[in-house]
């Protein structure tokens, strides 16, 4: 039985119709929606490091996944209302314009989008508006956990070993058939504010071509899963450094909630029992649960995973030495193997899962820099930008997150034999030391002097700015 008129759904970082509760329950509650994106400024300002909160790469993501949303509702006979400004302002003066009588949204979890839910749900009950936020960005439900939030194990292992043991993963929710929306809906035009209007510009070298929009994640699943069958294998190949298929490249998709964790979880069960089950179809779901892991370990701490002092509240000694951060960021270490990994990140959005655990590493351990600089750095460029993701992770390595290690410290050389032994990840980032053969691409400053003088070390290329004993 339809019980409203009309139910405003918010999209934030849930930008799909597959399996989105909120979207469901509103079509089946109400005889229309409003369905609205709302692009906020503040998640675009600088930073205090001097970057852009949103670099182009994810502006252009985010774009692209925006209007694939807007086609998708579109598809099934809707729109979607596209706006820019204040949430928390837009939506209530939308809320009253469209005459709606419930306002659903996803349940965010950090501090900033906390607030703009808070502020949000006080300006809509001042105006007799109801709300309803729904927990949709994880695998395990957040009401389905064996524990209360605010005792979600401080362990990885046991937290992982529990909700493995305890919790099903819900099914996901169908696309629905219909969207019904108020015909004004269809007049509403956007104007794109000028700090939207962006270009980022391709890399051919690029690992991916990532395409925002829950199409074009839909479309990766398949591809990766099942055209291409690397699911058998990802175990063995998701610690690799080049080209499309050695990890899912899932992430950006999952960051803005074009695809959800579910729709890939049910993916993967399907491909078990079709073809084949073992370590790697295993091990995709794993990583996942790592990723609610992050969630639920920042709901549970709040504000503190922004902290320096992290959620160990341990007190370290951080210098916030500009010229080494920006060496750091701008890929001139004089390190390749870091600063390899700086170039994809600068000029594609995109870095290895093992390329971020170095470069943080590095930042944190080698150069003792203030950990948030890196992590500000990343929430900048990364197209998979995910704020528990992010700033856990960065956490975990600086050692104060919730990692019963004390000390995460990579060792650069050891790791580049391991991973890049043939220095083929070097020469593909690196223009200046692209003559360089094998290994020796990554310490190209213990060549003979003759050889460092042919190639420009220390003119060209840079000499370390930290001995690392090679
Ligand atoms: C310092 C640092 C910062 C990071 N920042 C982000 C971020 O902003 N956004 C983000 O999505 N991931 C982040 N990660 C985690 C990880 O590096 C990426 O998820 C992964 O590299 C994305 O590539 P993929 O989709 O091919 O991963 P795959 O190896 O194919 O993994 C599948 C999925 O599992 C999840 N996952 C895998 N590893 C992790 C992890 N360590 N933590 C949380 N989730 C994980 C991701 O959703 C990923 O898409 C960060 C890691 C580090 C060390």
């Amino acid at each position: 039985m339809k019980r409203y008129k009309r139910v405003l759904v918010w999209f934030r970082n849930d930008l799909r119709i597959h399996d989105h509760e909120a979207l469901c329950v509103a079509l089946e509650r109400s005889e229309e929606i409003v369905p609205v994106y709302c692009f906020d400024p503040r998640f675009f300002v600088d930073t205090e490091i001097g970057v852009p909160r949103t670099a182009p790469f994810r502006s252009q993501f985010l774009l692209a996944s925006v209007f694939d949303l807007q086609m998708q509702i579109q598809a099934k006979g809707g729109n979607l209302y596209m706006t820019d400004g204040l949430p928390e302002e837009v939506i209530p003066e939308l809320a009253l314009k469209y005459n709606v009588e419930h306002v659903f949204f996803s349940e965010e979890i950090t501090f900033e989008e906390k607030q703009v839910e808070n502020a949000l749900e006080q300006n809509l009950w001042k105006a007799g508006i109801k709300t309803a936020s729904f927990w949709q960005s994880t695998l395990f439900h957040l009401e389905d956990l064996p524990f209360p939030v605010a005792h979600t194990p401080e362990v990885f292992t046991k937290f992982r070993k529990e909700c493995e043991k305890f919790v099903d993963v819900r099914p996901s929710f169908p696309e629905p058939i219909a969207i019904p929306v108020p015909s004004a809906v269809f007049d509403e035009s956007f104007q794109m504010p000028e700090w939207l209007k962006v270009e980022a510009i391709v890399d051919e070298r690029c690992a991916i071509r990532f395409q925002g929009g829950e199409v074009a994640g839909k479309k990766r699943v398949q591809e990766y899963i099942w055209n291409r069958d690397r699911l058998k294998n990802y175990k063995d190949t998701r610690n690799g450094l080049l080209g499309e298929d050695y990890s899912s490249k899932f992430s950006p998709w999952l960051a803005l909630g074009c695809i959800s964790p579910r729709y890939i979880y049910e993916e993967v069960k399907a491909y078990e029992d079709k073809r084949v089950k073992n370590q790697s179809t295993y091990w995709l779901i794993f990583e996942l649960i790592w990723r609610d892991y992050f969630k639920f370990i920042a709901k549970k701490h709040g504000a503190k995973i922004f902290q320096l002092e992290g959620i160990k509240s341990k007190s370290e000694k951080w210098n916030r030495d500009r010229d080494l951060f920006d060496k750091w960021a701008s890929g001139l270490t004089g390190i390749p193997f870091i600063d390899a990994n700086m170039r994809e990140l600068n000029t594609t959005g995109f870095m290895s899962n093992r390329g971020r655990q170095l470069v943080a590493s590095f930042l944190v351990n080698d150069l003792g820099l203030d950990w948030r600089w890196g992590a500000l750095y990343f929430e900048s460029l990364l197209v998979d930008y995910d704020v528990c993701s992010n700033w856990c992770n960065w956490l975990y390595v600086a050692g104060v997150g919730n990692d019963p290690r004390e000390n995460r410290y990579f060792n650069i050389p050891n790791q580049a034999q391991r991973y890049d032994g043939e220095g083929a990840y070097i020469r593909h980032w690196i223009e200046e030391l692209q003559e360089v053969k094998g290994f020796a691409a990554h310490h190209p400053f213990l060549l003979p002097k003759s050889e460092q003088q042919k190639l420009g070390i220390g003119d060209k290329y840079p000499y370390p700015i930290k001995d690392l004993s090679w």
